[in-house]
This record gives structure tokens, sequence and C-alpha cells, in this order.
């Protein structure tokens, strides 16, 4: 972050470790990861294993290769995926299904980046020698461009019962899944029933500087491990990474909730701003995007503007800009970040 950004809403990614959480960093008992030595990666896993109600998982460096991780490992060359066209994995991965997996995307327009069993079966391929074999169907828990959105357990279970009888592996991207979780006050495994990989990011809303976990069938994860050598994944005293997320899961799960109180907060101090329009509509967890065509003015524009009141939002498009809430973001400086952005669209007198 540069030093002029006093309050940086570009994403819950930018966070720092609390001073509790480095603490429990430096103290960690480590080992050689990729021998199966390190005792607090294994305690990690086991505590996200049990978390999404799956059998195992794995400690990766990034999101980004869970999602791959589990492509590779449900996918052969030529098969298909289908998932939301604003989905993460097919907009914002480099390409990686296609260019690692060799797996093509066949995509379903929402506004939320939610579909359900309907949908998801309407996009399959008639089972004919000359289509792509559809694979995978991938469910992203909250929808990121679809404006922090929470896919209802019951979707969740009824897609996965529909991938399952027409012999699709189903996924889910839950770098927000513990959002969800929080604000619904369900457990997060509740959001699995069914689905044979599924991954939370510690370096989104938990807070943590480094990590993912990756969690499915003790067979899915085996084969998992493959591909975490293969790719550069597997690591060596990754305890100190670990022991942050387990932090993390003991001291910034439940306080996510103001994390959308203040997403909410936001999105009511910018709502009569003529010429802005919030969406989505409800603010349900920490996102939210400003649609700011009616200003007539670019949101590159707006967001220098706002720089200079070292205030950070998302610039998405010429017209769109994003704001994600977080926990080096208390309420008084989302408050305060609100008022900038009025200042700016709207200036007094
Ligand atoms: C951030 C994000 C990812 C990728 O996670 P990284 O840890 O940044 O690699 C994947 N999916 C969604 C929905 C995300 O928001």
């Amino acid at each position: 972050m540069s030093p002029h950004i006093e309050i940086d809403l570009i994403s819950d990614t930018s966070t720092r470790p609390s001073a509790g959480m480095l603490a429990a960093m430096t103290s960690a008992e480590t080992g050689d990861e990729q021998r199966y030595e390190d005792p607090t990666t294994r305690a990690l896993e086991a505590r996200v294993a049990e978390l999404l109600g799956m059998e195992a998982a794995v400690f990766l460096p990034s999101g980004t290769m869970c999602n791959q991780i589990a492509f590779l490992v449900h996918c052969r060359p030529g098969d298909e995926i289908i998932t939301a066209a604003n989905a993460h994995v097919f907009g914002s991965e480099g390409a990686g299904a296609a260019a690692l997996a060799g797996a093509q995307f066949r995509t379903i327009e929402t506004a939320d980046g939610i579909f359900d069993a309907d949908a998801f079966e309407a996009a399959l391929r008639a089972p004919r020698h000359r289509s792509p074999r559809s694979r995978v169907v991938s469910a992203e828990q909250t929808t990121n461009r679809g404006g922090g959105a929470i896919w209802p357990a019951h979707t969740l279970t009824a897609l996965a019962e529909r991938a399952a009888a027409h012999g699709l592996a189903a996924h889910i991207d839950g770098a927000r899944l513990l959002n969800a979780a929080t604000e619904e006050g369900v457990a997060p495994a509740s959001y699995t029933t069914g689905f044979a990989s599924v991954w939370i990011d510690l370096s989104k809303g938990l807070g943590c500087p480094v990590g993912a976990v990756l969690a499915g069938s003790r067979g899915f994860i085996e084969e998992a491990w493959f591909w975490k050598h293969r790719l550069g994944g597997a690591l060596r005293q990754s305890g100190f990474l670990a022991a942050a997320g387990l932090y993390a899961l003991r001291h910034n799960l439940e306080r996510l909730a103001e994390d959308h109180d203040n997403a909410r907060l936001f999105a009511r101090l910018v709502a009569g701003c003529p010429g802005v329009q919030v969406f989505p509509e409800q603010v349900r967890t920490n996102i939210l995007f400003l649609d700011v065509t009616g200003t007539g003015r670019d949101a590159s524009e707006l967001s220098r503007a706002l720089m200079a009141k070292g205030v950070r939002l998302g610039v998405e498009s010429p017209t769109r800009m994003r704001v994600v809430t977080h926990l080096d973001a208390p309420r008084a400086a989302v408050r305060r970040a609100a008022e900038a952005f009025l200042s700016v669209v709207a200036p007094a007198g």
C-alpha cells in the first residue's frame, strides 16, 4: 500500500497481520511441509477439513492455486467447466483452466453470479462424441463480481445433486465462503453437501498475509498433492503461515459480520448520491459496486480525486467502482471513505 493511502477499500486482501497474529506466527511449531513434518500446517488442514465437512485438506499458497489444482484433478484436456460468466475462475485466473488443465468453460449469464440446477442443466452438452465432455460445475461463495451475493445452502445442494446425476463433479470457489456462513449464521459445512472440492482463502477477510486451504475426499487430496508438487506449491516451514490461519479462524471469523455491517453503512451513506447506483440493492456481505455512469465522470478520474483524499476504491471499468470492507478498515474509516466519495462526486456549493 503506498504511504498516502489512508483508507484502502480496493480489496479485503489489503490487510496486514495484527500483533496477535504475528505473535502466533513467530511461535509456531514447524517442520518440512513436503515431508508432512510440519505439525502446524497439518493442524490447519485438519481444522479446515472439519469446518468444511470434508475428509481431508491441503494447504496451498493461494486461492488461484486451489481452483487450478481442483480443475487439474477433475478434468482431462477437452473437458468443459460450467460456471457463471462473471466467475473469478473464468475471468481472473489467467485462463489457467485452459492453459493448465486443458479445460474450457461454458458460462451462464447472471447478475449476481448465482444460478440454479435448471440453468446448470440447460448449459450441459448433449452426450455426443463430438461434444465437449461436461465435467465440472463451479460455484463461487460469495460471488465476487456478483456483489458479494450468497448462494443459499439448498441451491448449492440441489446443484451438486443435479451435477452428480449427470456425472459431473461439483466444485466451490469458497474465497469468501466464511463471509457467507457468518452472515447467515450457519455452519460452513452446510454449503458443501455433495461437493467434490471446496476451498477457503486465508488472505481475504480473515486477514492472513498468505494462504488458502483446499478440501475434498481423501482420494481427491491425494491427487491434489501431485499437482501441488508439480506446480511448485509444496512448501517447507509453512507452519509460520499456517499459524496465521489457525489464529484467524479463532479470532477473525465472527468479526466478519462487522465488515458486512460496514459495507451496508457505505451503501446507505452513498445511496441518495445523484448519478450513482449501488449494486447490489441489498448488500449482503463485504462487497459492493458503484455504477457512476449517471455522474458523467470516468471511474478512474473519480478514483484519482479520491486518492488525493487518501481513499482508494477499486476501478472495475470506466463506469464501475468496487468497495470491499475488511478488518483493517474500521467503521469510522468506512464512514470517512463514503464521505470522501460523496465530496468528490457531488462537491458542496
Ligand atoms: C481472490 C479470489 C480468488 C483467488 O484467490 P487468491 O488467493 O487471490 O489467488 C478466487 N476466487 C475468488 C472469488 C476470489 O475473490
